[in-house]
């Protein structure tokens, strides 16, 4: 009975265009710890409609679901006995630029550091003290990220997410996530109601460094401000970080 109903469950969702659907899936490499296990079903998604096929799936409203990005942040001591969805869609974009600030808007498919490197390489400023943090950014605003004196929020413009309870898209601004250390609305009010969708962040245009963590200072004493680079800030921040941290898989 069981295999039965799996199956049909695989079949609709084939039919209705849940492609990505997976069974008996292994997780042991999209977590960092490695840890061996697997889950019921796995689904990868793509897109929004995606998402909306997947909010009107019997597969919804009978499993329970987990949403992974990079698993770095989640350690699984058995296999989940549910959905997991894994939201992959990418794209980086700029989608305002004004004289002294930019918007930029990531899905949240991307590797948190890939848009940390691509700030950097278009000379915009405000994220390179979180270079190498692991993970991906749809799961950056849930915490608040922050390393070396600088914090998500500092230039979180707005989030896009969907409601899981109702099947819509909505957006946030900065100050209704409701930041604080490490924290969020997304571990409060919204916890497992939502799947973040996109981000957009306001950038500096212009040169302008946060050296405010001490070691971050200690380490580039030396240069003259004048001669201060955001490829040499980044860059320093991860050689620190790979001078403290244990080695990253994603
Ligand atoms: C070596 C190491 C160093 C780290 N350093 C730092 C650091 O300096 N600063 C810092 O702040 N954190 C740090 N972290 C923690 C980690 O980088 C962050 O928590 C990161 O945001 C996790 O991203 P992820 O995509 O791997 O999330 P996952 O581990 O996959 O998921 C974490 C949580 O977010 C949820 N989630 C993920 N994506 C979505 C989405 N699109 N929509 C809804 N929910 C979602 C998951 O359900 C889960 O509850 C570090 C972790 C490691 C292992």
């Amino acid at each position: 009975m069981e295999k039965g109903i799996t199956q049909l469950y695989i079949l609709i969702a084939k039919v209705t265009g849940l492609m990505n659907l997976q069974k008996n899936y292994s997780l042991k490499y999209l977590n960092t710890f490695g840890a061996d296990v697997s889950a019921k079903y796995f689904l990868e998604i793509n897109s929004e409609k995606e998402l909306d096929q997947f909010i009107q799936s019997d597969l919804r409203k009978n499993e329970q679901l987990l949403i992974l990005g990079g698993g770095s942040n989640i350690l699984f001591t058995r296999d989940y006995d549910g959905v997991v969805l894994k939201y992959s869609k990418k794209g980086i974009s700029v989608i305002e630029e004004k004289e002294n600030f930019v918007l930029i808007e990531s899905a949240a498919g991307e590797l948190w550091d890939d848009l940390v490197k691509y700030t950097v390489q278009n000379k915009l400023y405000g994220i390179e003290n979180l270079s190498l943090i692991p993970g991906s950014v749809g799961a950056a605003p849930i915490q608040n990220i922050g390393a070396y004196g600088s914090e998500l929020k500092d230039v979180l413009h707005s989030v896009e997410y969907f409601d899981l309870s109702d099947g819509r898209l909505k957006n946030l601004t900065n100050s209704q996530c409701n930041f604080g250390y490490r924290d969020s609305i997304f571990k409060n009010e919204l916890k497992n109601n939502f799947i973040i969708t996109k981000i957009i962040l306001k950038l500096s245009a212009e040169k302008k460094f946060n050296l405010s963590y001490k070691s971050l200072s200690e380490e580039l004493k030396n240069i003259p401000e004048h001669a201060l680079t955001i490829e040499t800030v980044s860059q320093t921040v991860r050689n620190i970080r790979r001078s403290k941290l244990p080695p990253r898989n994603n």
